[in-house]
């Protein structure tokens, strides 16, 4: 080869093999690019998930930022998120496609997998997974899944569920760590909101029997008057006392007072509509308001509770004690048109149950 030819072609070599670097650094530029705007965008979607959960505090728009942002950061067409109680009973089931209520039915299958082991389960297909079996309640068609456990201090509270990759036949395993991540944060954040609502509990109900407190009462009674005179309907009052409870106390002792005035609570609860309220008006007076309801449906709620009270058994030492209880009611309007005046009402027709006999409801017309 003459020497020029020789140059000529050394020089072209050297100049490919510059333009493949070239090109290949650029390709490893454009690569670096891309995973640092994906990481970016992740970060985001977390910070912006971590932001909202700290300023929510009730857990229906804390399971709506959940589930949005699990599918935004996936890719996903569809998330839900699912709590457990202690004995692993679903106390809460959340889906993007809108609140599904309450079920008390206990775990199995995949979920159940997934809070045992507390590992996470990745699928192409969840129903060919081997431990699948249906969500709590009937769920669109699911493809492609993943499901991570959400843990507190070590121990599982919940799943998050992820489903139907969008744009592809199944998620990845970076989609599995960022799930992991998201559910690191909304298991802090569902701490923090079941701590509030408990704290809203224990301000409003009374400890010994956990009905409503009297505080609660008052301000459920005003509540209730006020859309009674807005949609002009009647509320009534039903006010009870136990009949000699010093006497019970003296004779079998304070703890099995404090044990009866439990089972009759109890009993007010099990015996009353879901939209009446029943409260601990004081130590042994109880108070039960009942929107909508006339004189004679509120006689017929308190007589069946006096009833059943009165046939109630308590087993102490071989004994079998038993209590009865008097009961008062008013009526809104027909009694009273102010809340004190309703209460003093019930009152007094309570106090008329006392005078002639105890264990005896009267309405205040008497
Ligand atoms: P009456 O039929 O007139 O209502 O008689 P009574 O003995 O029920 O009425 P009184 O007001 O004299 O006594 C109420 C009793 O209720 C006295 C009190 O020790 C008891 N009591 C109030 N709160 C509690 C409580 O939290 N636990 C227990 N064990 N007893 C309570
Ligand atoms: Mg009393
Ligand atoms: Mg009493």
């Amino acid at each position: 080869m003459n020497p020029l030819n020789l140059v000529f072609f050394t020089v072209g070599v050297l100049l490919g093999i510059t333009l493949i670097l070239i090109r290949k650094r650029e390709k490893a530029i454009d690569e670096k690019t891309v995973n640092y705007l994906k990481t970016i965008r992740e970060l985001n979607i977390l910070n912006e998930l971590s932001a909202s959960l700290h300023t929510a505090l009730d857990k229906e728009s804390i399971f709506e930022q959940i589930v949005q942002k699990s599918k935004e950061l996936l890719k996903a067409e569809k998330a839900a998120i699912l709590l457990i109680d202690k004995y692993k009973r679903v106390t809460d089931f959340y889906t993007s496609l809108g609140p599904t209520g309450n079920c008390k039915c206990t775990v199995k299958g995949t979920i159940k997998k997934v809070i045992e082991d507390m590992s996470i389960i990745r699928t192409r297909d969840i129903k060919k997974h081997p431990d699948f079996s249906s969500f709590p309640t009937p769920h669109p068609d699911i493809k492609s899944a993943i499901l991570v456990p959400l843990l507190l201090r070590g121990e599982p509270i919940g799943v998050i569920c992820v489903t139907d990759k969008i744009g592809a036949e199944e998620f990845s395993s970076e989609d599995e760590d960022m799930l992991l991540n998201l559910a690191f944060h909304s298991a802090l954040a569902i701490e923090k909101v079941q701590l509030h609502e408990e704290v809203l509990k224990i301000a409003a109900t009374d400890g010994l029997t956990g009905l409503y407190n009297h505080r609660t009462f008052q301000e459920k009674l005003k509540e209730e008057l006020e859309r009674a005179r807005r949609f002009k309907h009647s509320v009534a009052l039903v006010m009870f006392d136990i009949d000699h409870f010093k006497e019970f106390n003296d004779t079998y002792g304070h703890l099995k007072g404090d044990e009866m005035l439990q089972r009759v609570a109890c009993i007010m609860t099990d015996n009353i509509r879901t939209i009446d309220f029943a409260a601990r008006y004081g130590g042994e007076e109880f108070a039960l308001i009942l929107p909508e309801e006339s004189y004679e449906g509120a006689l017929v709620v308190a007589e069946r509770i006096r009833k059943k009270v009165q046939e109630h058994r308590l087993e102490i030492n071989g004994q079998s004690a038993s209590v009865t209880i008097s009961g008062g009611i008013a009526v809104y309007p027909d009694d009273a048109l102010s809340r004190e005046e309703l209460i003093e009402k019930a009152d007094k027709a309570l106090y008329l149950s006392k005078r002639t006999g105890r264990n005896r409801i009267s309405t205040f017309h008497e």
